[in-house]
């Protein structure tokens, strides 16, 4: 495995394998690397001639009061874990390589940055993401790009960026990769003392209520989102959100009858976690209220 630091470099080094014929994956990351980073780099791995994993804890989409500063760091560590998993290419470039002096564009969704993550994150954060994200498709120029479903919106905000911009990559969301306890892998759950560990699982569990009343047959979002809320007060915690929303225009679901987005954020001790479900009419079973006589 390659550790480059420049655009120049990642260029050159992908222009080789493509002119070889091959294809290229990319994995982009902030670092910090745990199971669910590891698992989209075997799935780029499984699909890729080159696979380029860029590592860049992006100022731009952390907030001042945010944890920028604080963000778990450990290059020597992530570079073993991504050689491990026979990554080609580690991207990572410093703050200055991808914001040179007079850096003036910003890419903006708008309409799908509004909500959850975009409100209680500001629009900075997803403005943050997708330019990051757009420039590293024109570095790397990747044939797909893997990202995970943990970050649901940022999947969503991604997809949008692509097809308004006509990029000709492939974006494929990778499932949660989840600790045996349930709680969503994060960089951040770094942050969480014993304590506060317990507590995040419920999260998850939270999610899995209300996901279990849904396949129940219920379809009333209030309903969904009270099971939901029980088992997030019962631990003692207060979402920053915890909404249903159209799993692809993340407009507001008061009913599940489409693929709806259960997707939740709390602060839990010194760390803000999130974590979703996606409650999917097409697997579930049909509504006793709703079915048909025939
Ligand atoms: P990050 O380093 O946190 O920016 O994450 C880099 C990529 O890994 C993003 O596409 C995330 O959605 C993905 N990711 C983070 N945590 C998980 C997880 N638990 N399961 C699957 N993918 C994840």
């Amino acid at each position: 495995m390659r550790i480059l630091r420049t655009i120049p470099e990642v260029r050159a080094a992908v222009e080789e394998a493509r002119s070889a014929g091959g294809t290229v994956g990319l994995v982009p990351t902030m670092g910090a690397f745990h199971d669910g980073h590891l698992s989209l780099m075997r799935a780029a791995r499984a699909a890729s001639d080159l696979v380029v994993v860029s590592l860049f804890v992006n100022p731009t989409q952390f907030a001042a009061n945010e944890d920028l500063s604080t963000y778990p760091r450990d290059e020597d560590r992530d570079a073993a874990l991504a050689e491990a998993e026979g990554v080609d290419i580690l991207f990572a470039p410093s703050a200055s390589e991808i914001y040179p002096e007079g850096f003036a564009t910003s890419i903006h969704v708008a309409g799908l940055t509004d909500v959850l993550d975009g409100a209680s994150r500001g629009a900075h954060h997803f403005d943050g993401v997708a330019t990051v994200v757009t420039k590293l498709f024109g570095i790397v120029r990747p044939d797909a790009a893997y990202f995970g479903q943990k970050d649901a919106q940022q999947v969503l905000v991604v997809r949008r960026v692509v097809r308004d911009l006509d990029l000709d990559v492939r974006i494929v969301a990778c499932p949660i990769v989840r600790e045996p306890d349930g709680l969503a892998m994060s960089s951040r759950n770094v942050y969480l003392d014993p304590d506060a560990r317990a507590q995040a699982t419920a999260l998850n569990r939270a999610l899995d209520a209300a996901a279990a009343a849904f396949e129940a047959g219920e379809r009333d979002g209030d309903a969904i989102l009270a099971a939901a809320h029980h088992v997030l007060l019962g631990a003692g915690i207060a979402p920053e959100y915890l909404e249903l929303r159209d799993a692809e225009t993340l407009e507001p679901a008061a009913r599940v009858e489409r693929d709806t987005l259960l997707a939740v954020a709390a602060r839990v001790g010194a760390a803000r976690l999130i974590d979703n479900h996606v409650l999917s009419v097409t697997d579930a079973p049909t509504p006793i209220d709703e079915r048909g006589d025939a």
